[in-house]
């Protein structure tokens, strides 16, 4: 609650957006908090900030957790900065009863996760990864044409830690939900075993425009009329994947759009999602096979591009196995679920093993200023993450 107050909003949300004077007071309190439990703090040349508490044998790998601090333009108190302090939660913990690991532990505040300012989203953990140049990263610009690197130097969190993993035992990050299913179910602890696949596709639909009145149906060359059964085919295909296949039309764009004038052309963006690779793969030729067989007997041209996508990620078998004992150790209700988001977790996947925890919160809420977490739901997460970090670190 004390994070939350900077860049706190009349609607009870947060807006502390990357490397803005806000982002540089919420890193500059959790730097503080890790000091004063006797952390080192290490930087590195993206902002990302590891607080390290040392092992009995500093050698060994450490083992990291934590998420993001900043948040949307109309974000909540709870996505991501949770994750970072439920980690400084269990360093307290740790340090308040006298208790050593062996392996170091550090706590790790990513560089800009939100992608609101800055795109892309995960930047800090992409560069790390080695997903996204530095050197690009830092001439990216905001609306107002400030780059990355200006303003990291600008925040005083430009560090000259090389942005590159060291090794890592195991990693957790713990997070709200951000979706309704654990609320629905009626459970604490969510056990992340791994995160959506995604493509992007932008789908062009180009027929020949002609007057609504003289024109008969049957003379036209409608965009709009293939339309209808493609996105017919996009529900489809989410419902026969069911539970987690997804299907969203983010945006429909009409050329010219005029009343009377049947379209020349349509812009169409699909996105799709599934947590398993394969049933993407299926959903990626079902969709362009039938948009082929639809365009060809609706006599209308198409084209259509992967504007983006995310790989599945599967998460490590022995980080799941340590939160779902942890989970029922702790006797919390729980149960398996795959993110529907992306997570700095997918690109730290990449390089250790890996998982996530997830707790509710009210109404499935996120990207929101009504986002909202119960306490023991929290406190819930927070102990899971502890015991977890305590099974690998030992
Ligand atoms: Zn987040």
């Amino acid at each position: 609650m004390t994070m939350a107050k900077i860049g706190a909003t009349a609607k009870g949300g947060c807006n502390r957006q990357a490397l803005t004077n806000v982002d540089k007071k919420g890193r500059d309190l959790f730097v503080s908090d890790c000091k004063a439990i006797g952390c080192e703090i290490l930087i590195d040349e993206i902002g990302n900030i590891f607080a390290r508490r040392e092992g009995t044998n500093p050698e060994l790998p450490a083992v990291i957790t934590g998420s993001h601090l900043d948040t949307q333009p109309t974000g909540g108190k709870f996505d991501g900065v949770f994750g970072v302090l439920a980690g400084l939660e269990v360093l307290r913990v740790l340090e308040d009863n006298n208790i050593q690991t062996t392996h170091p532990i550090e706590v790790v505040a990513w560089t800009n996760e939100e992608g609101s300012r800055f795109s892309p989203a995960c930047m800090g953990s992409g560069v790390w990864n080695g997903c996204f140049s530095l050197d690009e990263i830092y001439k990216t610009r905001d609306r107002d044409g400030l780059s990355v690197s200006h303003e990291l130097t600008k925040i005083g969190y430009k560090g000259s830690l090389p942005a590159t993993p060291r090794p890592i035992k195991a990693a957790f990050e713990v997070h709200i939900e951000q979706g309704p299913i654990l609320e629905k179910s009626n459970k604490q602890i969510g056990i992340v075993t791994g995160i959506q696949g995604l493509r992007w596709y932008e789908l062009s639909l180009t027929g020949i425009p002609c007057h609504a009145g003289p024109t008969p149906m049957e003379d036209r060359q409608d965009p709009v009329q293939a339309m209808i059964p493609i996105l017919q085919t996009c529900f489809d295909l989410a419902r026969e994947n069911g539970p987690w296949g997804r299907a969203t039309i983010g945006d429909i764009t009409t050329h010219p759009g005029s009343p009377n004038t049947v379209p020349e052309s349509i812009k169409i963006l699909i996105d799709l999602r599934h947590p398993n690779a394969e049933v993407v793969e299926r959903m990626d030729s079902i969709l362009r096979n039938s948009i082929k067989e639809i365009c060809a007997t609706k006599n209308v041209d198409y084209s259509i591009k992967e504007n983006w996508r995310m790989e599945v990620t599967t998460f490590d078998d022995l980080c799941i196995d340590a939160v779902r004992q942890s989970a029922e150790e702790l006797n919390y209700s729980n149960m398996d679920i795959v993110s529907g988001a992306g997570h700095d977790s997918l690109y730290v996947a990449e390089k250790a093993p890996t998982s996530m925890i997830f707790v509710p919160c009210e109404n499935g809420l996120s990207h929101n200023e009504a986002e909202n977490a119960k306490p023991e739901d929290l406190a819930a997460g927070a102990n899971v993450l502890l015991k977890a970090i305590l099974k690998v670190s030992s």
